[in-house]
């Protein structure tokens, strides 16, 4: 099939998708692929759920769109409900949008808007972390530490600072405890703070468990209560982006409920319409929806499809999901599995540095060198084979190059479906790790 498709490489031609089933994927020749990753961490309830189906019918049925400047509607309402209800401690609000980049670029500009409403409109710069990804548009492009995708669009991004990630495999020091190192790397940002000038900032952003960049990293316990902490001692908005880990994905609905860490603002997407409708939220606290209620009340922003019925339809459906089968715990038990599968298989690899994560969302990072944690070169692109071999072998997974700070070793990211089954879980490990020996011999070769 030729089109004019402009997609994300110009150097590949896919196959076509045309059907899913269960965690397989299927292409036009009928090849099946185990979706080890859903897609990027996305199809978290697998490809032919009925409930999804059913509800997004019976919502096209009734109505398929109203615009917000007009109108709320049910569905929109009944999400917001559900999600404020589950939400950690304080959140009160919700602004559902289109997608993760929307989510996070809403939270960024409400943040300015609640502190020119408070009267502190010197407060201007956003710190987030190095090897970090909160999203393409523009702000929540200027937010992440990904120079690889910054650096040409540069003199397009806001001033941004960035500290050190919690990244424990490869920063924590000889003989330092968990929680030192996490005190260590969580006060640089009381040291950006005090560089800046403390009252220059509105907020510091953050993935509780880093997923694309790095491979599923978990913060380390306290680290996430220390940053918070910091930025109380300085008015500055603490903003989880749980875009990727939030909705279910570590076992906890929202990540940061593992580390009982309440944030003032959180962005989810992905697997909140589980690939079904594009959607994503941000849920705010009432002190900042308070704020702009009794100053301007209205938050200059929007979009023209948020809110949309069909998506929040879809939404509620994924949480319907998730509560009525017990979902969280599907994943906490196949979370266990798959970690304790990939130990068995890799655990002993020479080339695999860290198996990490949490629930259904594990990394695998490769070393050249187990010892000393020497990546492979990243000219031999060893995601890009790990890639390549593993769907030609029938399995979808998510790698991405070491490339940061030079620091971070090729990995590759796993988010299969929380339907996984424990077959499904011996064929991903089993696909993966023959991907794995067969990128590395035909890196060495090269
Ligand atoms: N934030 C995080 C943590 C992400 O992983 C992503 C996407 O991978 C985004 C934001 C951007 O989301 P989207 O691609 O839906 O715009």
């Amino acid at each position: 099939m030729t089109g004019h498709i402009f997609g994300r490489s110009t150097r590949i031609s896919p196959p076509v998708a045309v059907a899913g089933e269960g965690c397989y994927l299927i292409d036009a020749g009928g090849k099946r692929y185990l979706d080890g990753s859903g897609g990027a961490a996305v199809s978290c309830l697998g490809h032919s759920n009925q409930r999804l189906r059913q509800a997004l019918h019976a919502q096209l049925d009734r109505l398929a769109y109203a615009h917000t400047g007009f109108f709320t509607s049910e569905p929109a309402e009944t999400l917001a409900d559900r999600l404020i209800a589950k939400a950690p401690e304080g959140l009160e609000r919700v602004y559902l949008v289109s997608g993760g980049s929307e989510a996070v670029e809403a939270a960024i500009k409400l943040a300015r808007q609640y502190f020119v409403e408070i009267g502190q409109s010197q407060r201007h710069r956003v710190i987030a972390r190095r090897q970090s990804y909160h999203g393409n548009t523009l702000g929540a492009l200027a937010a992440g530490g990904n120079e690889w995708r910054r650096v040409q669009f540069g003199p397009l991004l806001v001033e941004t600072s960035h500290i050190a990630p919690c990244y424990e495999y490869r920063d924590r020091q000889e003989g330092e405890s968990l929680e030192a190192y996490g005190r260590r790397v969580a006060d640089e940002l009381e040291t950006e703070l005090q560089r800046l000038g403390p009252d220059s900032v509105m907020a510091f952003i953050c993935e509780p468990v880093v997923g694309a960049t790095s491979g599923a990293v978990p913060a380390v316990p306290g680290y996430l209560r220390r940053i918070r902490e910091i930025c109380d001692r300085h008015g500055v908005l603490l903003i989880f982006d749980e875009v990727m880990c939030g909705m279910g994905r570590t076992g906890h609905l929202f990540a940061c409920d593992e580390d009982r860490v309440a944030p003032d603002m959180l962005t989810i997407a992905k697997g909140l319409g589980a690939g079904y409708q594009p959607i994503g939220a941000l849920l705010v606290s009432g002190a900042i929806y308070d704020a702009i209620a009794q100053g301007s009340g209205f938050f200059q922003h929007g979009h023209t499809y948020m809110g949309h019925p069909m998506a929040a339809a879809a939404a509620n459906a994924v949480l319907s999901e998730i509560e009525e089968r017990d979902l969280l715990a599907a994943v906490r038990r196949q979370g266990e599995l798959l970690d304790r599968s990939l130990r068995e298989r890799l655990g002993q690899h020479p080339h695999v540095g860290d198996i990490r994560g949490r629930g259904l969302f594990r990394g695998v990072e490769l070393v050249e060198d187990r010892g000393t944690k020497r990546p492979f070169d990243p000219a031999l692109r060893l995601h890009a084979r790990i890639k390549a071999l593993a769907f030609d072998a029938g399995l979808i997974c998510y790698p991405m190059g070491g490339t940061i700070d030079g620091r971070l070793g090729d990995h590759v990211l796993l988010a299969p479906p929380f339907i996984i089954s424990d077959a499904e879980i011996a064929e991903l490990v089993d696909k993966l790790a023959g991907a794995i020996d067969g990128a590395i011999a035909g890196a060495q070769a090269a």
